[in-house]
C-alpha cells in the first residue's frame, strides 16, 4: 500500500489495524564507471515493488539522497551529510508518528545513512516507537554468504541488473578495483577510509576518490554478477521483509520516556 496513491481516510483505517510504515532510503553516489549514481536507490525500489505484491505494509515515497560525504567529488555524486539526513527523516517522522505510526521499518541501500538513521532510531525509541533498519546488502550477505559483495562489485552489480541489465554499462564490467595508497607507501588502502598499518587497521576518514581509481570497492568482481543472482537475491530480500513486517506489527511498543 503506498502512502502516495491512498488517501487520508485510507490511512486512518490502515491506523485502526496497523502501526507499521516502511520508508526506502537511498543515495545518488559514484558506484564504478559501469553502475549508476543511483544504485541504492533503485535497488531498495525494486525490492519494495516485489514486496508489496505480497504484503500490505504502508510504503511511504522513498528518500533518494543520502549521507555519503566520502564520495563527494565523483561527478553527479549527492551528499546530503548525516546532519542532512537525520532532519529529512525526522521531519517525516515526526509527521507519521502524529497520525500514529509507531513502527517503522527503514529498508537502506547505503551504509553511510546508518549514522543517521540510528539517530532517528534513538529518538523515535524515547518516544515510544520502534525503528527497525534493514540494510539489505549486508543481510542479503547473513542469508546466503556466496551473496556477500563490496560497494559497487558483483552483488549491487547483480542488483541492478535485476532492475533493468541496460542500466549496467558493459564496457566498464572488467574495470580493475585500483586502490590508490594516498597516505603513504608504509599505510597501503584496504577499503572504505582504511589503511594498514603494521597488520592492524585504521581508519583515516577522506574522500574516496582520493584512494580509488575507478570508485567500486569489493572481492567480488562486478563481472562476476549476472542476472539471475539479482532477482534471486532481491525476491529474497523482498519475502525477508515480509515476514519481518509481520512479526514487527506484533511486538509491543517501548515505553515513552
Ligand atoms: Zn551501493
Amino acid at each position: 500500500m503506498r502512502l502516495a496513491n491512498i488517501t487520508g481516510k485510507r490511512v486512518e483505517e490502515y491506523l485502526e489495524k496497523r502501526k507499521t510504515v516502511l520508508i526506502p532510503v537511498g543515495s545518488i553516489e559514484n558506484h564504478g564507471k559501469h553502475m549508476p549514481l543511483g544504485t541504492d536507490t533503485l535497488i531498495p525500489d525494486r525490492i519494495v515493488e516485489l514486496l508489496e505484491e505480497k504484503c500490505d505494509v504502508m510504503i511511504a515515497p522513498t528518500i533518494p539522497y543520502g549521507a555519503t560525504d566520502n564520495i563527494y567529488g565523483c561527478p553527479g555524486t549527492i551528499t546530503i551529510g548525516t546532519d542532512g539526513l537525520i532532519m529529512i527523516l525526522t521531519k517525516i517522522v515526526d509527521c507519521l508518528y502524529r497520525y500514529g505510526f509507531r513502527k517503522f521499518i527503514i529498508l537502506n541501500g547505503h551504509g553511510g545513512n546508518c549514522k543517521a538513521i540510528e539517530a532517528v532510531g534513538m529518538y523515535l525509541h524515547k518516544k515510544g516507537a520502534w525503528l527497525a533498519n534493514l540494510n539489505w546488502w549486508l543481510m542479503v550477505g547473513e542469508l546466503r554468504p556466496e551473496w556477500k559483495g563490496g560497494h559497487g562489485g558483483a552483488e549491487e552489480t547483480a542488483g541492478v541488473m535485476a532492475v533493468d541489465p541496460s542500466l549496467v554499462d558493459m564496457t566498464y564490467i572488467n574495470e580493475p578495483m585500483n586502490l590508490i595508497d594516498d597516505v603513504s607507501p608504509d599505510m597501503p588502502t584496504i577499503g572504505w577510509n582504511t589503511v594498514n598499518f603494521k597488520g592492524a587497521t585504521v581508519t583515516i576518514p577522506r574522500e574516496y576518490a582520493n584512494y580509488s581509481a575507478n570508485g567500486w570497492y569489493g572481492t567480488d568482481e562486478p563481472h562476476l554478477a549476472t542476472e539471475e543472482w539479482g532477482h534471486e537475491m532481491l525476491q529474497t530480500m523482498a519475502d525477508y521483509i515480509v515476514d519481518f513486517a509481520e512479526a514487527f506489527e506484533k511486538i509491543d511498543l517501548p515505553e515513552e520516556k
